[in-house]
């Protein structure tokens, strides 16, 4: 505020109380007594300075006001430049974005959501008006019922056939309000299914040329002996690698199969399947002069695949031996509070940390000509992986370079499902 603006206000305001601080002079005037002429005199200036005083802060409250008024207005520009902003980037997104109340009335849906589903009066309708999907409103309704995220891969069928990546999420902790967004991955499971279609059709065709090309290459090395002949050794290598293919083949089918199917469950004795299994690789344990150890609680049940079940314990145990050259394999059986956990434990080769987040992978090999001696494919793991995963299990590894390693499983037992399907054997 500048002197001159101040001296003037003071000007302006004190013209209004002239009058009366004139009427109290002549009533000071007036007063014979001098010394009531100086208090008069006195008051008469005390009042003149707190009408100063008042004028003042009377502008210095308007300055503030004047302030004030300035930043709400550049925070309000503000504002409406970022709810634009977000405006563009939801009508810009390639997914389909909708704003929904606790009850599922649409409140928003983007320029997206809007022409997929023809939902240019979707405000006020309910989102399976919109959609049509039971099973979004079922997400929807988990989503309300835990106030947090929720995720789920959907199929639509409305109003034409869509894979959907959904996504159901709370606005905020205050407002009853959820956002929901698809994301079209229908292109992207059509890839995976033909390439899925494509591995097995590959691996099936396959097979029946290599067992020919093995039983002729059987039959010359059986003349070969007979005639004491050098392509023995060749024939031999044919032989081997034949056998070779072949188990790559027959991995890559397993893994399909896998990955294209769900899986059939029923309630088996894990106890009992664990025990059994184990006992069948005592002879290739045995071979290598190595312990086969086991640790199994007895009872545990668990809802699974028994044929997907066996083939985990078979290439964890398989590799377990492959992978030791002395000591023991310990195969455990216990309940955990996730569920059953399997481990099998060994006192071979082990693996480098730098290698064990890979080795899940397909075709990922630590020692390639190792793997190759043992007869390895490089697929076991992943194998497992897949499967264990297709039973909302979890597989990891713990290992030490030359000490061994530890892989463990954790599978849901699901006891409620369990306890109402009948036992498998
Ligand atoms: P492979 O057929 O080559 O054994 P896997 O997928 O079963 O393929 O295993 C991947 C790699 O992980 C193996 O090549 C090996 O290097 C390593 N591996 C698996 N199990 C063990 C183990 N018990 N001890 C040491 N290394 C292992």
């Amino acid at each position: 505020m500048t002197v001159v603006r101040l001296a003037d206000q003071i000007w302006g305001q004190t013209a209004g109380a002239s009058p009366y601080a004139l009427g109290l002079v002549f009533a000071a005037l007036l007063v014979p007594d001098p010394i009531g002429r100086w208090l008069a005199g006195g008051l008469v200036a005390l009042s003149l300075v707190g009408v100063a005083r008042l004028l003042v802060e009377k502008s210095r409250a308007d300055e503030e006001v004047r302030l004030v008024t300035t930043r709400s207005r550049v925070l309000e520009v503000e504002l409406v430049r970022q709810k634009d902003a977000l405006d563009d980037f939801a009508e810009g997104l390639d997914t389909f974005v909708f704003l929904i109340d606790g009850e599922g009335t649409v409140l928003y849906a983007n320029r997206l959501a809007t022409a997929h589903f023809d939902a240019r009066d979707s405000q006020g309708s309910t989102l399976l008006a919109v959609t049509l999907s039971s099973d979004l409103q079922d997400l929807m309704r988990k989503a309300v019922a835990l106030g947090a995220p929720v995720i789920s891969e959907i199929v639509y069928s409305h109003p034409i056939e869509m894979v959907g990546q959904t996504q159901v999420w709370p606005e905020s902790a205050e407002e009853p309000r959820y956002f929901v967004s698809i994301h079209n991955i229908t292109d992207l499971r059509r890839l995976e299914r033909v390439r899925r279609d494509f591995v097995a059709n590959v691996s099936h065709e396959l097979r029946t040329p290599m067992t020919t090309v093995r039983a002729m290459a059987e039959t010359l090395i059986d003349e070969e002996t007979e005639q004491g002949g050098s392509a023995h050794r060749y024939l031999s290598r044919i032989v081997s690698e034949v056998d070779r293919l072949t188990r790559i083949t027959d991995d890559l089918l397993i893994l399909s199969q896998a990955e294209s199917t769900e899986p059939a469950k029923q309630l088996v004795d894990l106890s009992q399947l664990v025990e059994l299994h184990a006992e069948t690789f005592k002879p290739s344990a045995d071979a290598k002069s190595l312990r086969l150890l086991t640790d199994i609680e007895p009872g545990i049940q668990a809802v699974c695949n028994e044929a997907q079940i066996n083939q985990v314990l078979t290439n964890l145990i398989d590799n377990a031996i492959n992978y030791t050259q002395s000591g023991h394999v310990t195969v455990r059986l216990a309940t955990i509070e996730e569920g059953a956990l399997i481990e099998v434990e060994d006192t071979g080769v082990g693996i480098s940390s730098e290698n064990t987040a890979r080795i899940f992978e397909r075709f990922y090999r630590v020692d390639r000509g190792r793997s190759r001696q043992t007869g390895g494919t490089g697929l076991g793991l992943s194998i497992v992986r897949h499967i264990v995963e297709a039973h909302g299990g979890k597989v990891s590894v713990e290992s030490q370079l030359n000490q061994g390693s530890c892989f463990r499983v954790v599978l849901p037992c699901r006891l409620n499902e369990a306890e109402s399907t009948e036992p498998a054997r």
